[in-house]
């Protein structure tokens, strides 16, 4: 996992700051620190933020590295007052080619959706904007160069991070770092079943107990909440179950020796090309830190379905993973010229794991959220089913409910 495209915006500020240890009653503070020194930054100028590929025609293409080879204003420049897809929006601004190839892939790449049913207003709220201020729109954005870090990473040009010990390694450090605290009760592999109002707050249902709480931030994607909530909130739980998601095969491939024959973060394929294989990511290329220590073999990670994971691939339930593998190696021999078989791999089917903010995500976000302030409900939503689908986007969320909660935690 790597972070870098951070669709919706602002979140990498936050978590920059919180990085950098600045959160409440310095909970976070020692453990953070640690952190920020794990970070395995990738810089612009590497080979691995300059060069990004698509796979159109049966062929590697380079994408343009910035704004320049994209922008290609296409008249009328008219704005329209209501939500609209992605690939409308880019064809009226850029032109229909590049909304079919590469904001297809995009998006794919992204939300592993389909930019003819995703809202340009949730899923861009930068671009909305901009064009709603009447301001120009600067593709980049879009194409993983519009990250903003502050301190360091601005120094010195971080594209994408990721940790020396894996993603894995930041929830595992907090778990740690809080069971050590002393000061919060955690509860893991138990999932909430019921969620009660009670006179003071809530109490919440677990699989191993029952917790009272005067205010729950909720990180559960929108459905799991929806099914635990109370009766009482009959008015958003219909809402919260109709925010989609996909479900998305992640298949590991490790080659013996040097096998890609480019470099770069990896290629990305539009609908058009294949509609079952997103794209790929030559892991190897941003992050050697993770290759193993002796040997020299090549790290791929090929993203499968999404969008089109049930017409590709048939029901999530009957898949095999022989198929989800044969599928992958086939992709990566037939876009790749790879023809050796992979020395290791891992198949993941990750169920419904991105959501999809379609028309109408924006409003209906909305107005659960004013139910809930009309109502006075302590509750706050934080993860990935409302604003935002990146690592950077929801933990900027998180950061914002506790500052909503406790003041300014900078
Ligand atoms: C294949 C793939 C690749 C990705 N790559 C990147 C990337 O490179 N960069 C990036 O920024 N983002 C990436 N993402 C997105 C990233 O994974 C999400 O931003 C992030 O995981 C969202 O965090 P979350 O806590 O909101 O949701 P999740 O990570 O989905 O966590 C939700 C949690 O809720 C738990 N849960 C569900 N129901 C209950 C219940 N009833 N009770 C208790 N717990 C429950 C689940 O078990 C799960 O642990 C990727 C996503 C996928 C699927």
């Amino acid at each position: 996992l790597a972070m870098g495209v951070s669709p919706p915006g602002g979140g990498a500020t936050a978590l920059c700051d919180v990085m950098k240890g600045k959160s409440p009653n310095g909970l976070f503070e020692h453990k953070f620190s640690e952190k920020w020194s794990e970070i395995l930054p990738v810089t612009y100028s590497h080979v691995a933020s300059k060069n990004r590929f698509l796979y159109v025609n049966e062929q590697l293409h380079r994408m343009p590295s910035g704004p320049s080879g994209l922008l290609r204003t296409a008249p009328p420049f008219s704005r329209p007052l209501e939500d609209e897809t992605i690939h409308s929006f880019v064809s009226r601004r850029l032109g229909g080619e590049l909304a079919d190839i590469a904001i297809d892939s995009l998006c794919r790449g992204v939300f592993a959706g389909d930019c003819r049913k995703l809202s340009v207003r949730s899923c861009f709220p930068v671009l909305y904007n901009a064009e709603q201020r009447r301001g120009s729109i600067i593709l980049g954005m879009l194409l993983g160069s519009g990250i903003h870090f502050c301190g360091r990473s601005v120094t010195e040009s971080w594209a994408q991070w990721s940790l020396i010990r894996g993603l894995q390694s930041l929830p595992e450090s907090l778990t740690e770092f809080l069971q050590r605290s002393g000061r919060v009760q955690l509860h893991s592999e138990a999932a909430v079943t019921k969620i009660r109002p009670s006179e003071t707050g809530w109490k919440i249902d677990l699989e191993d107990g029952v917790v009272s709480a005067d205010h729950i931030i909720s990180a559960l994607p929108a459905k799991a909440l929806s099914s635990a909530l109370p009766p009482s909130c009959q008015p958003i739980i219909k809402q919260l179950q109709d925010i989609s998601t996909v479900t998305v095969a992640v298949v590991n491939l490790e080659y013996e020796g040097s096998i890609l024959p480019v470099t770069g973060f990896g290629h990305l394929v539009p609908s058009s090309e294949d509609r079952g294989l997103l794209g790929v990511v030559y892991d190897s290329v941003p992050f050697p830190e993770h290759n193993r220590p002796e040997g020299h073999t090549t790290r791929l990670t090929v993203m499968m379905g999404g969008a089109w994971f049930q017409e590709v691939f048939g029901d999530p339930e009957s898949v095999t993973e022989d198929d989800l593998l044969a599928r992958a190696t086939e992709g990566v021999q037939k876009h790749l010229g790879v023809t050796s078989a992979p020395s290791w791999s891992r198949v993941v089917l990750q169920r419904d794991c991105i959501p999809q903010y379609y028309l109408g995500h924006f409003q209906r976000v909305e107005s659960i959220r004013s139910f809930i302030k009309k109502n006075n409900l302590p509750l706050s939503l934080i993860g990935s089913s409302y604003d935002g689908v990146s690592v950077n986007d929801v933990i900027f969320g998180g950061r914002n409910a506790a500052e909503e909660l406790l003041g300014s935690v900078v």
